[in-house]
Parts: C-alpha cells; structure tokens; sequence
C-alpha cells in the first residue's frame, strides 16, 4: 500500500491512499486546484482515483469534493446523515457516484470500515483501511477516544492520528471563550497530549509509522506536537527507533510517500 497526506489541518485535509491498482482519497477539503497540484506533486493523477471518502461534513473535509466528482467523474462515499448535510454544499452530484454506505465497503483491492467518533458534526467517523496484509487508519477531529476508536486503530502498520492543539495555547490564545470550550471540549479535537497518550497505550509493534495532523494554526505548531508526543512516548518506554516512525504531516504541501 501507498499513503501520502496531501494536506492536513484545521484550514484542510485530503489523504492519497492506494493498493494495488485501486487509488482513493479520504476527504478533499482543499480547492480542486490545490489537490491537483499536490496529486502532481507526487505523480498521481485525480482522474485515476476511484472513491472520495468522507470523514464528516465541515468545510475543510469537502470544500472540492463535489467539484472533484464532477470534473473525474468521481464517485463519493459518505454514510447517509454525512450525505445528507453535505449535499447543499457540494452542489450537483451524478446519482452513480452517490454511494452511501454506513460501515464498510469492498473497493477494489481496499476494504474500507469506518467507525464512529466523537465530534460536532451528524455521523462523523474515521477509516481503517486494510489490503490483504496491510492496516492504514485515519483518526482526526475527535474529542474523545473510546475504547472502541482504540480497538479500531490498534494493529495499524500506518496511523494519521490528529495533533490538533496545545491546550495551553488554547487556554491562553485569542479564541472567544465558546470556540475554546468547543475545541477543547468531547465533541471537538485531540490535543498534543491526547495524541501522546493514546499512542502510548496502543503502539505495540514498534514497526508502526505514525503521523501526526489536522494541527491548528492558531494554537499549535508542528515542532511542539512532535515534542509533546515523543516525550510522552520516551516516558512511557517507547523510542522512535527500531522501524517505529513518527512523522508530521503539513496543511500546506503533501508529507512524505510512504510504501508499506
Ligand atoms: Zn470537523
Ligand atoms: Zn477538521
């Protein structure tokens, strides 16, 4: 399997997943242009992905995924109360590319699962995607990590796991006080430390990548993420060495190509 973060964080996200000969995005919250360029970037071209999947229905996860669809004859996939709120925002979508699913779905040569998360939108969820022998999970926009999400994302060779904030920086930046309880609260975002302990409890192969996303520009910055992480990781006995990879992914150009 192939993955690359095109973009990731709180202004817009899209990830390039592939297996085999089956090419798919996870979200496309991003102009169509910026997409294109980043697909470019890497060597992929948009007209050859065969699924738009969608996380959930704020802005910066589908802002081009109807112009996408349209332009590549793209089908969408999303389950029902996803597709329901997005619909006004995406405009017009050929009936053959709706595809609504709940849980999971056969493309290709990926099987898709996704699995409920606790965040301020009607059905929002994150993906595990498998081949037959690999496991890329997406876990972003959650304020709270049940052991259910932990079950879904354990045993996962590659990991995007959100790094939205610091939450001192949150505590003490310009935000209004609503927006601050919002992201801090069950139904907003991971912090850096959520992100640290939660890996620290299910890292286990010590062959996993991890990489840490959706990071907010106001209350965050990616050396602090990475910090924060490693050093609840090292307290806890776990060493970015031996095969465990942890990686930033940007929200301005596409991370890494990482072969699994
Ligand atoms: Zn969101
Ligand atoms: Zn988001």
């Amino acid at each position: 399997m192939k993955f690359c973060s095109l973009y990731s964080g709180s202004s817009g996200n899209c990830q390039f997943i592939m297996a085999g000969n089956t090419k798919i995005l996870v979200d496309a919250g991003l102009s169509g242009k910026k997409i294109q360029q980043a697909m470019e970037c890497i060597g992929e071209d948009p007209s050859d992905i065969q699924g738009i999947f969608i996380t959930h229905e704020h802005i910066d996860h589908i802002q081009s995924a109807g112009i996408l669809s349209r332009r590549f004859n793209i089908p969408i996939y999303a389950n029902e109360k996803t597709w329901e709120a997005m619909q006004p925002s995406i405009g017009e979508i050929k009936s053959e590319n709706i595809k609504i699913f709940e849980y999971c779905v056969e493309i290709g040569d990926f099987y898709v699962q996704a699995f409920d998360i606790s965040h301020d939108a009607v059905n929002p969820v994150g993906y595990k995607i498998f081949n037959k022998t690999k496991k890329i999970s997406l876990l972003t926009d959650t304020g709270c990590v049940t052991e259910d999400i932990k079950k879904h994302i354990s045993d996962s060779d590659l990991l995007l796991i959100e790094s939205n904030h610091d939450e001192d920086m949150v505590l003490v930046g310009s935000y209004p006080w609503p927006l601050k309880r919002r992201v801090l609260g069950d139904h907003g975002h991971m912090s850096n430390d959520s992100a640290g302990n939660l890996l620290a409890e299910i890292l286990k192969k010590g062959s996993e990548i991890v990489l840490l996303g959706h990071l907010s520009k106001e209350n965050n910055f990616p050396e602090l993420a990475y910090k924060t992480v490693e050093n609840i990781l090292n307290e806890n006995n776990i060493f970015i060495k031996d095969g465990l990879t942890l990686d930033m992914t940007y929200r301005d150009k596409p991370s890494k190509v990482y072969e699994l």
